[in-house]
């Protein structure tokens, strides 16, 4: 733990211990230069605390990269609830309570949302005692509900701004697409995809997703272990991160990797062992933004569902465009040319 938080460039790591649950809560703070440090709360267990905060760490420098790309005045943060077991109903909404209150207490410097392992109406319990510092939460209780829209027609929108750098044609009909991981995001952006006439591949470890998949329309299943090695146009990781690694990389057959997994890229090196390859990889932290922009959006300026979703897809496919112009003029790889958009707005400051 000590290497760890001695050698992150974030500002802080709040950690609390929850005896009554034996969880550990970590919020990661990375940067606050832009504007309050925002992102989502994942839940769930892991080896050791260690691990639990490498991955806040990781996120939350994420978060710093994804919404300096966008046109919001925030910052990049996460919360982990390290639990020792999948928790339920009062167990479950003591913690959250707890947690909301550790939020609270900071007084806005962190605000949170949904991430893997917590969900809208766990927003709603948080916010009982952490107040306005929540998002996303259902549209009942005055939030924008869920991001995963807002994500897959990001997604959609990088995938178009992919094939126009390609081919010089931003369609989509008749591109074969894998999508790995058919959950949220995966569902709503397989159903754009087959609206936009696309020859639509899923891969997923869920056999209830795929079957939900298969009724959606006329796609293909592929096993979990035969989707990286799948022909396609396009590769959509929407399942994990750390996906892209030296094994995988080397039996990828697509021409772009542009999917929503956030922190695909294994090691950083990887991002190289890409380009090599010949394979354009659109950076995980600008294609999966349209979540966050969307919500936030809504939320803190008002816009209109409508509004937030021509935003989202115009903001995308063109920073994703100019990240490749850039990458070219620079002989760059994309995530290092995305790297220097976002650092150049983070040194502007506000
Ligand atoms: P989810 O948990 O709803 O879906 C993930 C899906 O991946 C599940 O169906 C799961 O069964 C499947 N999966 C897990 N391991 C797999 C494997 N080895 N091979 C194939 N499928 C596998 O999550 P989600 O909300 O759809 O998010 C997907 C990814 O996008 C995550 O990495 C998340 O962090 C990222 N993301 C989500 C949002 C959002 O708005 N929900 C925003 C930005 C980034």
């Amino acid at each position: 733990m000590e290497e760890l938080l001695r050698q992150w460039d974030g500002e802080c790591v709040v950690v609390r211990h929850d005896p009554p649950t034996q969880a550990w809560i970590l919020i990661a703070v990375h940067s606050t230069r832009l504007g309050p440090a925002i992102g989502g709360t994942r839940m769930r267990g892991y080896p050791g605390v260690s691990e639990a905060l490498e991955d806040a760490q990781r996120l939350a420098s994420g978060m710093t990269l994804k919404l300096a790309l966008t046109e919001l005045d925030a910052g990049g943060g996460k919360a982990v609830l390290c639990v020792p077991r999948r928790l339920e109903g009062a167990e479950r909404a003591g913690l959250l309570r707890r947690y909301g209150a550790l939020v609270h207490s900071l007084g806005g410097l962190f605000q949170t949302g949904p991430d893997v392992g917590t969900s809208a109406e766990d927003m709603d319990t948080i916010a009982e005692t952490a107040g306005p510092f929540v998002h996303s939460r259902p549209e009942g209780s005055g939030g924008a509900g869920d991001s995963a829209p807002y994500t897959a027609l990001g997604v959609e929108a990088g995938m178009r701004a992919v094939c126009e750098r390609l081919d010089g044609d931003g369609s989509l009909a008749g591109r074969r697409i894998l999508i790995q991981g058919i959950g949220n995001v995966g569902r709503h952006l397989l159903e754009r995809l087959l609206q936009a006439g696309a020859e639509v591949l899923v891969s997923d470890v869920d056999a209830r997703a795929l079957q939900q998949a298969a009724a959606a329309g006329a796609v293909r299943v592929v096993p979990p272990d035969e989707a990286l090695a799948a022909e396609c146009e396009l590769f959509a990781p929407c399942a994990l991160g750390g996906v892209l690694n030296e094994q995988s990389i080397a039996r990828l057959r697509c021409r772009a990797v542009v999917g929503s997994a956030n922190n695909q890229l294994a090691r950083p090196e990887d991002a190289e062992r890409l380009q090599a390859r010949g394979i354009l990889y659109a950076p995980d932290f600008l294609v999966s933004f349209g979540g966050a922009l969307g919500v936030l959006g809504c939320e803190t300026r008002g816009w209109s569902p409508q509004e937030a979703r021509e935003r989202v897809a115009g903001s995308i496919r063109r920073r994703l465009a100019e990240v490749l112009a850039l990458a070219e003029a620079e002989g760059l790889g994309p995530e290092a040319a995305a790297r220097r958009l976002a650092e150049r707005r983070l040194a502007a400051g506000r």
